[in-house]
């Protein structure tokens, strides 16, 4: 069997009294996509943030490519986040905004460039280089900073409900750019959404959540068609 890309080992969290992770142990594979599912206050973003380093477990470790990133700030573990407000710099152009990263990395204004334009390129939006956010419409803006987390070559990408501020229609249609994207690019994509067709749609590995613990994970197709638990069975056959 391949090794995993990130092995999350018996990972519990508090906030003060407030358990809010229970023992959670998860292997993702390289270049495959991930979705962790459930509803509201069931520990998604939590796990998330544990992943991104903007929280170290209670209990617990996570190891990417083998090396315990558990107490390593955000900096300096191999992962980006992409952030549900998307987080845009408003006063720079969407090249300098991509190309951020990449000068809080110390790479030269031309190798800059050259790699912002490339990752604009896979995003579809090297025609935008020199606009601001604000004339980009909400579809665009999310591939935005979807390339200004790419841009760093993470070799995890993690993304906090990344379509939950989009309309419907323009939520399914980026939901199919994303997989593409996901695919063409290789990285390890880990999404939080509340939304099982979504989850449907991306996944290829579908962890259901529930206050805190797993509740079933697998391909989405058999998570949906032969749930484990009364839980996701029930959960699953709801729509949003
Ligand atoms: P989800 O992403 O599934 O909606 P969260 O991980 O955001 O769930 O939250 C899980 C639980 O942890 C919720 O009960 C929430 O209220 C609580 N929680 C999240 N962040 C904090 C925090 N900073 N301080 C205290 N409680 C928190």
């Amino acid at each position: 069997m391949t090794e995993p890309l990130v092995e999350i080992q018996s990972v519990s969290h508090s906030f003060g009294p407030h358990r809010v992770l229970e023992a959670i142990s998860l292997d993702i594979a390289p270049a495959s996509y991930t979705v962790l599912l459930g509803p509201s206050g069931s520990g998604k973003t939590t796990l998330l943030n544990i992943l991104g380093g903007f929280l170290t477990p209670s209990e617990g470790r996570v190891l990417i490519k083998g090396t315990d990133c558990t107490a390593l700030a955000p900096a300096r573990r191999p992962t980006t986040t992409v952030f549900q407000d998307y987080a845009l710099f408003p006063h720079m152009t969407v090249g300098a905004n991509v190309a951020f990263g990449l000068r809080m990395r110390g790479v030269g204004r031309g190798e800059r460039r050259r790699r912002a334009l490339e990752t604009l390129e896979i995003v579809g939006l090297d025609h935008v280089e020199t606009r601001k956010p604000h004339e980009l419409s909400g579809g665009q803006r999310q591939r935005v900073a979807l390339a200004r987390a790419l841009v760093v070559e993470p070799a995890l990408l993690l993304l906090d409900e990344p379509l939950g501020a989009l309309d419907l229609k323009l939520r399914r249609q980026m939901q199919d750019e994303l997989k593409a994207i996901q695919k063409r690019v290789g990285t390890v994509f880990v999404h939080v959404t509340h939304d099982q067709e979504e989850a449907m749609a991306l996944a290829d590995l579908c962890v259901v959540m529930s206050e805190g613990h797993i509740e079933d994970m697998g391909p989405p197709e058999r998570v949906y068609r032969r749930p484990r638990t009364r839980f996701t069975a029930t959960f699953m056959g709801e729509s949003t």
